[in-house]
């Protein structure tokens, strides 16, 4: 399940210099467009549990940050940038039923990028 807190964690690990290992771990929105995200290199037990005994480091993402990566993941694989392609999208979450999703509202649950420039020079380039 992809969503949009992927690209806020891909910023978050160019900024601090860390490889695609480093994973957030705590998420905090802070006035008025900006997230501060915490992260480590989480370890695995022999059970396969995940462990995030890492080394923690934090940094500020903005809003902006955020878009820009979005963009950049439309145009580099052709998904859409909000379900991340699954064509999903976060519904609500229920200790007792689990998490629910529905069809994303950008792509429609199709998964593929939406962009509006692309899909017009097609049309007009049908015969
Ligand atoms: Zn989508």
């Amino acid at each position: 399940m992809g969503n949009t807190n992927q690209h806020v964690e891909t910023v978050a690990r160019r900024k601090l210099n860390v490889g695609p290992d480093w994973r957030v771990f705590s998420w905090e929105f802070v006035r008025p467009d900006n997230f501060l995200v915490e992260g480590c290199v989480p370890s695995t037990d022999l059970l396969g549990k995940v462990k995030w005994d890492g080394k923690p480091s934090k940094t500020v993402v903005t809003r902006g940050e955020r878009d820009a990566e979005l963009a950049r993941f439309e145009a580099e694989t052709g998904k859409c940038g909000w379900c991340c392609g699954d064509g999903l999208e976060f519904k609500s979450w229920d200790h007792k039923t689990g998490t629910e999703h529905r069809p994303c509202r950008n792509c429609g649950g199709t998964g593929e990028r939406i962009n509006p420039e692309v899909s017009h020079a097609s049309v007009e380039a049908t015969p």
